[in-house]
């Protein structure tokens, strides 16, 4: 039997920390290096697509999910004052009916903690950020700050929209402001409250639209606010804001979203980024996975799945090649390029259409939702039905790119 590949992956989040759990299962002996002090996620809520699922699911993780989240009952897009419903896309009994999963709310702590009980403590390695990758044919090494080095069989950029990683092997690139913030927050709540309905909520509006969604099994309301903005001024990727300041974006906004908003503790603003979609993630014994990869809006809820997704495709084609790295990566490559950028490309498009500004296109928008949703409320609205129908854990890596060693 031919040895395994020994990997190292960059980056301790949602992808990074997937990736190491779907490899330990494979039997890999993977190092993983956060930069962090601790493995941790910011206060906020996640949607997790039964894409999505169906990976957590095969990494033998649904008992806990369903321990921890919540199960939303329908998509419902609603007008930003009159909250007059455009579309409504039913959930809680059709998707794992349609899409062999459940759609889940939860919060990013507990998605992230569930991750991170399958990376094997012996192999996390806390407090190390990397600074540079190089590589020879034979191997792959990770230079961190600290002055020390890994070298391995296949390193794995996992580290975020800012990567080290892939400016190792791409050239320094910023990523795009995409002229759109947002203000996040969770609301503690005392189970399910008259002005938020057990739905994943989009509050459509002018120039920006409010997310509201149930996580911790229905105590606590997750908010995405967004709102287009031409400069965001600060240097950091996110900073604290305010209830007021919250507020005072949303005035005019339906009572159900004031409420809401009134009750609000803690709130940070993000500045949102993305990239264009790249033509290769891979150099060598190195490549990308994650946001590093392909950082999106998250205007369709997907920044996370796709590196759960990406991870799971990436531990099933490193053991399917043995020690054929070449094409264990390009197979990876192959399977999850086109998917992700679609979906880069469909979440910038989503932006647009959420956003509308005057009355006549936002009435135009809501009359195709209403015909669409007339004919299959699956394809209104977000109409993502596309990107929940697949499933990772049925990749098959291709016979024609098999390894024959
Ligand atoms: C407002 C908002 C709402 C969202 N909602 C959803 C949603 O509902 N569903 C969904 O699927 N996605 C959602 N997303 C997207 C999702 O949050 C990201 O796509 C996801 O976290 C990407 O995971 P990742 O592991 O690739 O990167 P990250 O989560 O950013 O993790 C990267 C890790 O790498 C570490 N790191 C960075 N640089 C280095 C270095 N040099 N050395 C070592 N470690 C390093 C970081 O500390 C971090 O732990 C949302 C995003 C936003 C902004």
């Amino acid at each position: 039997m031919s040895r395994k590949l020994r990997v190292g992956i960059i980056g301790g989040g949602i992808g990074g920390a997937a990736l190491s759990g779907a490899l330990t299962q494979r039997g890999f002996e993977t190092r993983i290096f956060e930069r962090a002090d601790a493995f941790g996620e910011v206060g906020a809520g996640i949607q997790m697509t039964p894409n999505a699922v169906k990976v957590l699911r095969a990494l033998g993780l649904m008992d806990k999910l369903s321990q921890a989240g919540f199960l939303p009952h329908a998509i419902v897009g609603r007008n930003w004052r009159t909250a007059r419903e455009n579309f409504r896309t039913p959930l809680i009994e059709d998707c794992p009916r349609l899409y062999g999963a459940p759609f889940v709310h939860i919060h990013r702590a507990d998605l992230h903690s569930m991750l991170v009980s399958l990376v094997p403590e012996s192999s996390a390695t806390l407090s190390t950020a990397c600074t540079g990758i190089r590589q020879d044919g034979k191997t792959a090494v990770a230079s961190f700050a600290d002055g020390s080095e890994f070298e391995a069989d296949v390193i794995v950029g996992a580290d975020g929209v800012r990567s080290t990683v892939r400016n190792a092997l791409f050239g320094d690139e910023e990523p795009r402001f995409t002229g759109n913030m947002c203000y996040r927050a969770v609301v503690p709540v005392d189970g399910v409250v008259d002005f938020v309905s057990p739905d994943s909520s989009f509050w459509l509006g002018p120039h920006g639209h409010v997310v509201t969604y149930y996580v911790r099994g229905g105590k606590a309301v997750n908010i995405v606010a967004v709102s287009e903005t031409a400069n965001w001024v600060e240097e950091s990727w996110n900073a604290p804001s305010s209830r007021d300041e919250m507020l005072a974006a949303y005035q005019g906004w339906h009572s159900n979203i004031i409420r809401l908003f009134e009750r609000v503790e803690h709130v940070f603003k993000w500045g949102l980024f993305d990239r264009d979609p790249m033509t290769t993630w891979s150099s060598g014994r190195v490549t990308l996975l994650g946001d590093a990869a392909h950082p999106m809006l998250p205007f369709l809820s997907q920044g996370a799945a796709m590196a759960i997704e990406d991870a799971y495709v990436l531990a099933t084609t490193l053991d399917a090649h043995g020690p054929d790295y070449a094409t264990a990566l390009q197979d990876y490559e192959a399977e999850r390029l086109p998917r992700t950028s679609r979906v880069q490309l469909e979440a910038r498009e989503r932006g647009k259409t959420y956003h509308l500004p005057s009355p006549l296109a936002q009435a135009k928008r809501d009359l195709v939702y209403w015909i669409k949703g007339k004919l299959n409320p699956q394809k209104t609205g977000l109409q993502a039905n596309w990107v929940y129908d697949y499933d990772a854990t049925a990749f098959q890596p291709q016979p024609a790119l098999k390894s024959v060693a």
